[in-house]
């Protein structure tokens, strides 16, 4: 039996979509949200799979069919971390949706042909993608991605924001433990002491309740720490320097991927391009 479709008297681009030879499916709204492009993947000869986390609506994900031919209405607005308008359908029982127009608001192209502001931004990128379930809005994860790649592009330096970028994430997800407590006794960590991770980095302890297989956190670095969740970052870029605190920002980051990587219960590809500090 052939399919019979409903005419249903529309305007403007839905009906342009429509007649453009939209698939069977039943067609949803057209929705559209200010987004940040998260990751994409080859899909078929000529289709980007992309992931992308928007503003109102959470991580999504969909297909952008024909952007990777030569001169895709696309351009270049699906690259990694691009911040951008996004106009997709979404369809009736299927999970991906279809993206229909995207325009850039800022690109981050030039910040990827830096090495260390690369794979700080791919840092980003994939921790995102990994610790937000689909579809569910994170106004504050938007806006700490945003910020953190708008610093690394700014400053050309990715060793506070991803340092930043990384303690909020574990913070936002609910899994920091305090910085000012030690979690098994309850006394105050004094500033210029050293603490005591857990391997799951629930806990944060004081050198007497230090049990065998936690990580060291050096006196600085959780200062360090202290400072990024009081204050804003581009404060502590501002205010921190850059010589003294390169350490401390990547103690702090490997202490915080330590605990997403334990919370995603399995290791981030882009860790491994990281490379010590000078
Ligand atoms: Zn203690």
């Amino acid at each position: 039996m052939p399919v019979v479709e409903k005419f249903v008297p529309m305007c403007g681009s839905r009906r342009s979509e429509l007649l453009a030879g939209r698939p069977a499916d039943t067609p949803m709204p057209l929705r559209d949200s200010e987004a940040i492009i998260l990751q994409h993947y080859a899909l078929g000869e000529a289709d980007w799979l992309v992931s992308f986390l928007t503003r109102t609506m959470g991580r999504v994900r969909g297909v952008a069919a024909g952007a990777r031919r030569p001169k895709s209405r696309f351009g270049s607005t699906l690259e990694r971390l691009s911040h951008v308008r996004i106009w997709f359908f979404e369809r009736e029982n299927r999970e991906l949706v279809r993206v229909s127009q995207c325009e850039m608001i800022e690109s981050f192209i030039d910040a990827f042909r830096e090495y260390a502001s690369s794979v700080a931004l791919g840092i980003f990128s994939e921790v995102t993608e990994a610790v937000l379930p689909e579809h569910e809005a994170s106004d504050a994860n938007f806006r700490l991605l945003l910020l953190a790649a708008q610093t690394v592009k700014r400053t050309g330096k990715p060793e506070l924001p991803l340092a930043y970028f990384a303690l909020w994430t574990v913070k936002l997800g609910g899994w920091l433990p305090s910085l000012e407590r030690c979690g098994r006794c309850g006394s105050v960590l004094v500033e210029e002491a050293p603490a005591y991770f857990s391997p799951s980095g629930s806990v944060l302890a004081c050198g007497k309740c230090r049990t065998p297989g936690m990580r060291v956190i050096s006196a600085p670095a959780l200062s360090l720490a202290r400072k990024m969740l009081a204050e804003r970052l581009d404060r502590v870029v501002a205010g921190t320097a850059a010589s003294s605190s390169a350490r401390s920002a990547r103690e702090l980051t490997d202490a915080m991927l330590d605990v997403i990587e334990h919370q995603i219960d399995r290791k981030l590809k882009s860790r491994e391009l990281l490379e010590q500090p000078a």
